[in-house]
């Protein structure tokens, strides 16, 4: 028996959608049925997505937003709302990293990280969580990291957005469960994306000896973590965090 993943008539946003584990999410919730707005800040990179999407017979729009701004995570509520009439699954995937040395971490790189990993996702969920409810209904699915699991050195800015990132996870799940929303993380380990690309073979190396499943993830590895979270099948799931990283961290 096969189970596949039926996402017709549901409305997403995606942060971060023009390029990585954001845009393989946006495909495979289009894939699934879903229209899907997909956000980031580059417009050129975001075309290209949405345009992956319609070639395939699939619904997206690409709006650009900069998650770290409360007005922009109102717009994309808006024009989700009004593009499908509705927001039934919102995935905070936007993030970046400005690793440094905690003696050496300038003011900007803690700030800039915080601003665009745990605000904004904050920013996103504040914006679509009255539709959501009005519904009676929805999925917000937050990306963390195993590195806001177990810290790492050089980044302490981007471990305690992660970190966050989950607290943040668990407080609005319990204040939204009674609406009959599910509020979920994944954390990934390592995955192969332009963000992990700048490692050098020696940290990939060390990295896939401590992985039991003896090789780096794929974007699509996280995606379909994400499909299940999406769907009717994880509706008693809230407040989790998924790890999917082969058991590195465990
Ligand atoms: P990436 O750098 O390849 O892509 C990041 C995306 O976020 C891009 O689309 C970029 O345009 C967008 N973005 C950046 N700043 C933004 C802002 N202010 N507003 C809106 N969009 C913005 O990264 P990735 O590897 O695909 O990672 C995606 C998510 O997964 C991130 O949250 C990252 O922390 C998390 N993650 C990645 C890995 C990994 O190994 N790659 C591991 C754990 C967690």
């Amino acid at each position: 028996m096969s189970v596949s993943v039926d996402l017709a008539g549901k409305a997403a946003i995606v942060t971060g959608a023009s390029r990585g584990i954001g845009r393989e999410i946006a495909l495979a919730l289009a894939e699934a049925g879903a229209a899907v707005l997909c956000a980031a800040t580059n417009e050129a990179l975001l075309a290209e997505t949405v345009k992956a999407i319609t070639d395939k017979g699939g619904k997206a729009q690409a709006v650009k937003a900069d998650v770290a701004l409360a007005a922009d995570a109102e717009k994309l509520a808006a024009a989700a709302l009004a593009a499908w009439g509705r927001i039934d699954i919102l995935v905070n995937n936007a993030g970046i990293t400005r690793d440094n040395l905690l003696l050496r971490m300038k003011e900007e790189e803690w700030d800039q990280v915080l601003a665009v990993n745990l605000k904004g996702c904050f920013n996103c969920t504040k914006a679509v969580v009255r539709p959501m409810m009005k519904q009676r209904a929805g999925k917000i699915i937050n990306l963390s990291s195993v590195i806001g699991l177990t810290g790492n050195p050089g980044q302490a800015n981007y471990a305690a957005s992660k970190a966050g990132i989950i607290a943040l996870t668990q407080s609005a799940a319990k204040e939204f469960g009674s609406r009959n929303l599910q509020i979920n993380a994944i954390a990934p380990g390592f995955i192969t994306t332009d963000m992990t690309a700048a490692l050098g073979d020696d940290v990939k190396t060390k990295m896939l000896a401590n992985i039991p499943l003896g090789r780096l993830g794929t974007p699509r590895d996280v995606a379909n973590a994400v499909l299940f979270l999406a769907s009717g099948m994880s509706d008693y799931v809230t407040g989790q965090v998924i790890v999917v990283d082969g058991g590195m961290v465990m």
